[in-house]
């Protein structure tokens, strides 16, 4: 699909191969999959593992990788959106200690799959730093290692000073910082563009160019299918993985909304400028705020910088216009720079973003129906590098209901609720955006850490 503008650098970086029929005419497999990103390579991957035999239909609107699988911050990161705090109070310490390890082992899983595989998606493990920039965000480091060591999960986390910090990665104004091991940093469009080749290799078919508009349950002696302009997809199972995209299907406008992440990326820095800042062991960094900030430093020696902020758009509309938004992407650049003000005037090469999606209460959907015949994954509210592998893997086993420690956890089955109608969703989105953003301003402004009280932050909490 021509494009003005490339999806993002990782897109533009990655190797493609032929283009990929679109679907002509309807056809019958055991499985199909709406959407050709993580969620449904995985879930296809995970499935030939246990069913060589399944038939499985992957039907893309764009191309494999289009979404946010192809426009990630490259952090591969045992998290899922609900804090392990909020894990526990919401499910038991136990449940959340063996949520938090089993997304452990799928940060591995990836980086083995990769090696297995020959998907050179320049995997590197070496953890996450959330660095607490300005003393107001000493509170939230401290309160982050005190929920790891109540759920006996911080073997191999550190908590740095404020020199360790800065030796470890020269960040301005660093008071300490959260070393976690359980995060590697990928090149997210090899990974897709990889996977996608793996389970074609291994027998699925990928339709692309093929918009679903329309998902059929089970009925009656029919099963469910997938319903496009050019033809059904008629299956025993139907997966549903188009994350924030799913906002535009009859009937799932409510259950998943579109929030944007953008991302802008440097050109490549020069040896004396990497010497200057450190950053050897290529950790993923982000610090407290509310709004959101991540960091990653690319195999070609550039810094990918993220984050929320630009606007939610009424009725959870979703279209290429909203990839890029000016004053978010030029409040990104400054926040660079305020980061590493020792690299003086950055040079700026790529500017993107794309929807993430949110469930109601954070914690992603992962589920399988068998009455209706409808699975599904979604709504990992922008950390579905790993957990999507998770997800596939839990869908497989539910799909052929193959018991497994994975779908036993509590992310898997959990159905949120569903998100207001317009125009509450807007005005309570908005809200929350310039709220938020107004709470991180001020608490550095006066050094004083957010109460975490507010409306707005106990409407987020999680
Ligand atoms: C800018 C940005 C930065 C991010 N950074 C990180 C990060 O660093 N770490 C992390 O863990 N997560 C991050 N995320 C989130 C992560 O990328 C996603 O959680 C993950 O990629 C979701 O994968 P998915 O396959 O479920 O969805 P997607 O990758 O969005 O794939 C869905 C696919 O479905 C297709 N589709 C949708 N609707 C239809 C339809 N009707 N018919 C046919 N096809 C359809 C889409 O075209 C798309 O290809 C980020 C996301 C963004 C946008």
């Amino acid at each position: 699909m021509s494009r003005a503008a490339p999806v993002s650098f990782w897109l533009e970086t990655a190797a493609r191969g032929p283009a990929r029929p679109a679907l002509d005419g309807s056809v019958d497999a055991d499985v199909a999959i709406l959407g050709a990103g993580y969620s449904g390579l995985w879930t296809a991957f995970a499935l030939q593992e246990r069913r060589p035999d399944l038939r499985i239909a992957i039907v893309e609107a764009e191309t494999a990788g289009f979404g946010a699988s192809g426009r990630n911050g490259g952090w591969c990161v045992a998290n899922v959106s609900v804090s392990p705090a909020e894990l526990s109070r919401r499910h038991g310490p136990g449940a959340a200690r063996a949520t938090m390890l089993a997304l452990r082992d799928t940060v591995d899983e990836v980086g083995r799959v990769c090696a297995d595989h020959g998907i050179d998606a320049q995997y590197r493990k070496g953890g996450v730093l959330r660095i607490a920039r300005g003393a107001h965000e000493l509170t939230a480091l401290r309160a982050g290692f005190q929920s790891r060591s109540t759920l006996g999960l911080t073997d191999g986390c550190e908590l740095l000073d404020a020199p360790q910090t800065v030796a470890r990665v020269a960040v301005a104004d660093a008071r300490g910082a959260l070393f976690d091991p359980h995060c590697a940093v990928i090149h997210p469009g090899r990974l897709v563009r990889g996977l996608a080749e793996a389970v074609e290799r291994r027998g699925a078919a990928i339709f692309e160019g093929t918009r679903v508009t329309g998902v059929r349950e089970r009925s009656g002696r029919q099963g469910p299918r997938l319903v496009t302009e050019r033809g059904d997809v008629r299956a025993a199972t139907v997966v549903l993985a188009g994350d924030a995209y799913l906002a535009g299907l009859p009937g799932m406008r409510r259950r998943v909304l579109p929030v944007y992440s953008l991302i802008v990326l440097t050109e490549p820095l020069s040896d004396h400028a990497w010497e200057a800042l450190g950053w050897q062991r290529h950790e993923c960094l982000s610090s407290h705020r509310y709004t959101v900030d991540y960091l990653s430093r690319t195999a070609d020696g550039r810094i990918l910088f993220g984050g929320r902020g630009a606007p939610y758009h009424y009725g959870s509309a979703i279209t290429d216009a909203y990839d890029r938004h000016d004053a978010t992407h030029a409040v990104l650049r400054d926040q660079l720079s305020d980061w590493f003000p020792q690299l003086g005037r950055i040079g700026f090469s790529h500017a993107w973003g794309g929807p993430v999606g949110m469930t109601r209460d954070w914690m992603p959907r992962i589920g399988h129906d068998p009455r209706s015949g409808i699975a599904g994954a979604w709504g990992y509210g922008g950390q579905g590098v790993a957990a999507s592998n998770l997800a596939g893997r839990a869908l497989a086993d539910l799909i052929t209901e193959t018991p497994s420690s994975v779908s036993d956890l509590p992310l898997v089955g959990h159905q949120p609720r569903s998100w207001e109608p317009e125009p509450v969703r807007w005005l309570a989105v908005r809200y929350l955006q310039t709220t938020l953003a107004r709470i991180d301003t001020r608490a550095r402004r006066t050094g004083r850490p957010p109460s975490g009280r507010s409306l707005a932050e106990r409407l987020i909490r999680h």
